[in-house]
């Protein structure tokens, strides 16, 4: 019999009929003349009740069917007599794929706490919190592709091996086949990596942006989305050692339509979510953060305010809040900066541009003013940074002015520059970081539990 998914068994034209459902017990309580067992496939957080007329089933059929088994389950879908469902199966024939033994499966209790849950990584999306979130998360990456596809940005696939070191965004993943204890050495002493895979240095890509920018300027608009790694040894809520980043970028763009860009790209996905998700965001707010439906739509709803990091550097001086970290012009700013800002100063999502040239990437245009240049970054209640972006320097010579002094390599910066060499455009663009969004979506308040599989300092495990 063809089975149907539980997220699409809750239909009233189904009632009446036989239907057949396959998934994982979450509970079995009864007595020994009825017994009802919660199953959930994943479809859904909702899970479907099944009644078992002890008449017509032994207990020793029942007995396998414990929490965290598997079945297959054949009945009929009749209207539910039980508070809080609407329908429920009749079961007429059990069948079971997997015991789950109920002195060693890990999940037997409600309401396991999150840092239990982490250790338990590999059997967590099976519980309704994960279950929740990762079903926001694919729904997140679905908006994401259809916002931009529909707005006709191309989707380009930029290097995760890169041999540049000067991405600017922070210490990378060295990548090597080299052997570790017999390093090959050059005359003077230096690792000789001309031996190596490569045959020169290699690192995990802690961004995409270079790279966009060659396709922005041939394709008029793209964006990327994948993995980007950075081997920074923070151990905050907010960071992990390998997330997904979305970054467009926009020839003809500047720093004006680069915002009007992020705003409604961020309210895109948040709508889309509430529109698609709804079980599993009010599921997160009734158990995680009561306020998170109200947080969403008064994002979706409001202007975010905008003005320029020396603006900002003002009103936290003139707060007279004492911050942990001082503020003075040039700082760069701290989240709890950025969330005084947002959550106490203008109950807003803010935007804060024009920031020090000296605490900003070389590749940002430069303003007259000699001190700052057109960066621009997105900042969120409860999450800070969720974007940073900027209008590129469009300009060869001051782009290499600047290159030079930082001292970035040329041997790296070649290729990045003959695009302004050859048919230089204003062009702009932004990094989302997905999993901040993510946080942001579901309410949670650890960016490891928004990725199936954090990476962090001293953890690579499953
Ligand atoms: P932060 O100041 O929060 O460390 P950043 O300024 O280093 O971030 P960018 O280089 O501007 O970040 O990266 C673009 C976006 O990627 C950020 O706005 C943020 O949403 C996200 N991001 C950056 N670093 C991380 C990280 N380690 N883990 C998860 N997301 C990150
Ligand atoms: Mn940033």
């Amino acid at each position: 019999m063809k089975r149907t998914k539980i997220a699409d068994i809750f239909n009233p034209a189904l009632l009446g009929q036989e239907v057949c459902v396959k998934g994982w017990v979450r509970t079995r309580r009864g007595n020994k003349y009825v017994q009802f067992v919660a199953l959930n496939d994943g479809s859904t957080i909702k899970n479907i009740q099944i009644v078992f007329d002890m008449n017509e089933f032994t207990d020793e059929q029942l007995k396998p069917v414990t929490t965290g088994s598997s079945v297959c389950v054949e009945g009929l879908l009749v209207e539910s007599m039980g508070k809080g469902q609407t329908c429920e199966i009749q079961a007429k024939k059990l069948e079971v794929y997997g015991t789950a033994d109920p002195e060693t499966y890990p999940l037997q209790k409600k309401g396991h706490t999150l840092e239990f849950l982490r250790e338990k990584a590999h059997l967590r999306p099976r519980t309704n919190t994960f279950g929740a979130v990762l079903r926001v998360r694919s729904t997140l990456a679905y908006a994401i592709h259809k916002f931009f596809q529909e707005k006709g940005f191309f989707y380009l696939n930029t290097p995760l091996i890169t041999a540049s070191d000067c991405e600017g965004a922070g210490a990378m993943f060295q990548v090597t086949t080299l052997p570790l204890n017999d390093l090959p050495k050059t005359e003077d002493g230096q690792v000789d990596y001309s031996q190596d895979f490569f045959g020169k240095p290699t690192a995990l890509t802690v961004s995409g942006q270079l790279e966009g920018e060659l396709g922005a300027t041939a394709l008029g608009a793209i964006y990327t989305f994948g993995p980007t790694f950075r081997a920074e040894n923070s151990n905050t809520p907010r960071h992990l050692s390998e997330f997904w980043m979305i970054e467009p970028e926009m020839a003809f763009y500047d720093i004006t339509d680069n915002m009007d860009l992020a705003e409604e790209f961020v309210k895109y996905c948040i709508g889309y979510a509430l529109d698609h998700c709804r079980d599993d965001i009010e599921f997160l707010a009734e158990h995680f953060d009561k306020d998170l439906i109200e947080r969403l739509e008064f994002v979706l709803h409001n202007d975010f305010v905008r003005l320029t990091y020396t603006e900002g550097v003002k009103i936290l001086e003139e707060s007279g809040k004492k911050f942990e970290f001082p503020v003075s012009w040039g700082i760069d700013l701290q989240s709890e900066h950025e969330r005084y800002l947002v959550e106490e100063h203008f109950k807003k999502p803010v935007i804060l541009t024009d920031y020090p040239k000296d605490i900003k990437a070389f590749y940002m245009k430069q303003n007259e003013d000699g001190k700052t240049v057109r960066a621009m970054d997105v900042l969120f209640p409860n999450i800070g940074e969720i974007i940073g972006g900027s209008e590129r320097e469009a300009d060869y010579d001051k782009l290499l002015k600047r290159i030079e002094e930082l001292n970035i390599p040329m041997k790296d910066m070649w290729w990045y520059l003959d695009t302004r060499r050859f048919g230089t455009v204003p062009h702009s663009g932004f990094g989302l970081g997905f999993e901040r969004l993510v946080l942001f979506v579901t309410g949670m308040t650890n960016i490891r539990d928004v990725i199936p599989f954090p990476r962090t300092p001293n953890n690579a495990e499953f």
